[in-house]
Order: structure tokens, then C-alpha cells, then sequence
């Protein structure tokens, strides 16, 4: 049941995130949004108001353990508990590793890795006192194939994958029902090339978005898919792209 479950998002400000908080506030979930930029949180915040679903919102930055407590605090204050966490923000500022874009390298690793260990372990203890919740992660399929200019993204999103099954089978073994769900998108229209400072690497990505890309909608459906099984049934991993994209 999406009805009524209150669904912290993070990396809500665009692309994928955005597109998640809207179709689950459609569809009644109560839904925090977090990112950097609290201007573009706002307005998402009142699109959804406006279309009478209910949401709130955080300036987060998902590197700083403090912010991700503050997040779950402000669910826990507006709408009394949590019961999904989806840890969706990312970035991709992929480069051949000869070009030593370290900057870019550690950027990718303290967002995309202890991004997400840093929104775990705010929910964590609460699920696991409670038995139950469900942590839903956006990893690649740069996770799950190596592809050329992206060992860095790449490695980060294959970390998501290895640590979302350990999750999974830890919460298990500890007798709990908390879920998991690890997606791994293709090609999706969002902002996320925006963050490619190599040239090279960002017009090549922008012929291979051109001719396939499709609307992050598509990752919100698979979303709500998941948070919508049954409770006691874990749906673990999508593959989601566009049709055509080899
Ligand atoms: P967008 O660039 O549109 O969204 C990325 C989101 O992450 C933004 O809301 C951004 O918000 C947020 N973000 C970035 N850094 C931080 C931070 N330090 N703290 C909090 N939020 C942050 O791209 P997508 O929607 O495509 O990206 C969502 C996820 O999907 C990412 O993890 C990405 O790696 C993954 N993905 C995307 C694919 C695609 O083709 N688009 C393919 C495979 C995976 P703000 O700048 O306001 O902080």
C-alpha cells in the first residue's frame, strides 16, 4: 500500500527524485523531500499541495550525517513516523581516469557512497526497533557493467548494489521485515549530465541521451511498484531503460 506511507526522498529536487515525490504524493503517500536546493523543493513541495497531495521539505545535503537526521526528525514531527527511505540523490561527473579529475572523484564517492550510508543509519536504528520499513536505493547499470570514463561512478553504484544486498539479508537474518529495493536506471531525461565537467565524455553522453533518453517518470512507476507489493514481500531489483537502448 502507497496510501498514507510517509516517504522520505532524497535528491527530490529534480530529475528521478522529483518525479518520484509527485507520482507517490498522487497516489497519497506523504512525501519529504530533500536536496540542496530549497527553492526548487519549495515549488515541488506547492505543485504537489496545489494537486491536494501532502509534503514537506529539507535543505539536505546528503554528505553531512547531521542533515540526514534533521530529515528523518522533520518526518517524524510532520507526519509521525517514517516508513520509506529512498536514497536517490547522485551525481555523475564521469571523465576518463586520465584526465585526474580527483575533485570530481571524491565528489562522486562522498555523495553516491556515504550519501547513502549516511541516510541508513538515520532510519536504521527506528526500523530495526520497529521490524519493519523499506529502503529503496538508485544505483546504475553502470552498477552492474563497466563502461569506459566511468570506474569512479561506476565503482560508487556497484558499492550501492553490494551494500543494498548485504541490507537485505542482514535485516533478514535479524528477524525483521524491512524491505529493500535497488534500481538500476538506463538512460533517463533528467539534470544528472549537467554535473559531467569533462567535455568529451559530456557530449558524448548527450548523443547517447538524445537519441534514447526517456522521462524519469518511468523510475517513479517502478518505485511505487516496489513500495506497493505486498508487506511481507521484498521486489529487490529493477533493470529499468528505454526500449531501444542497447
Ligand atoms: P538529477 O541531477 O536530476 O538529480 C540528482 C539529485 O541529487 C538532485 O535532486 C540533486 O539536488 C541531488 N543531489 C546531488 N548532490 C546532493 C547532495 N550532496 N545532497 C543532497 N542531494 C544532492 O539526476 P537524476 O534524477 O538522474 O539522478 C538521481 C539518481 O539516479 C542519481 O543517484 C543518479 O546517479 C541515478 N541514475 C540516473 C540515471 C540517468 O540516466 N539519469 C541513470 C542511472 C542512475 P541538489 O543539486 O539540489 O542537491
Amino acid at each position: 500500500m502507497i496510501k498514507d506511507k510517509v516517504v522520505i526522498i532524497t535528491g527530490a529536487s529534480s530529475g528521478i527524485g522529483e518525479a518520484t515525490a509527485k507520482l507517490l504524493a498522487s497516489k497519497g503517500a506523504k512525501v519529504v523531500l530533500g536536496a540542496r536546493r530549497a527553492d526548487k523543493l519549495k515549488r515541488i513541495v506547492d505543485e504537489i499541495a496545489n494537486d491536494g497531495g501532502q509534503a514537506a521539505y529539507k535543505e539536505l545535503d546528503v554528505t553531512k550525517q547531521p542533515d540526514n537526521d534533521a530529515i528523518v526528525e522533520l518526518a517524524r514531527k510532520t507526519f509521525g513516523r517514517v516508513d520509506v527511505m529512498f536514497l536517490n540523490a547522485g551525481l555523475m561527473p564521469i571523465s576518463p581516469l586520465s584526465a585526474l579529475k580527483t575533485d570530481d572523484w571524491h565528489q562522486m564517492v562522498d555523495v553516491n557512497v556515504k550519501g547513502v550510508l549516511n541516510g541508513v543509519a538515520a532510519v536504521l536504528p527506528e526500523f530495526l526497533a520497529l521490524k519493519s520499513g523499506h529502503i529503496i536505493a538508485t544505483s546504475s547499470v553502470a552498477g552492474l557493467k563497466a563502461y569506459p570514463n566511468g570506474a569512479v561512478y561506476g565503482g560508487t553504484k556497484w558499492f550501492v548494489r553490494d551494500f543494498m544486498e548485504v541490507l537485505r539479508m542482514e535485516s533478514a537474518m535479524e528477524g525483521t521485515n524491512i524491505r529493500t529495493a535497488t534500481i538500476y536506471p538506463a538512460a533517463i531525461n533528467t539534470e544528472l549530465l549537467e554535473t559531467i565537467s569533462d567535455e568529451g565524455t559530456a557530449a558524448a553522453m548527450q548523443n547517447t541521451y538524445d537519441k534514447y533518453g526517456i522521462s524519469p517518470d518511468r523510475i517513479a512507476h517502478v518505485v511505487a511498484f516496489a513500495i506497493d507489493a505486498p508487506e511481507d514481500t521484498t521486489i529487490n531489483e529493477f533493470t529499468v531503460g528505454p526500449a531501444n537502448q542497447p
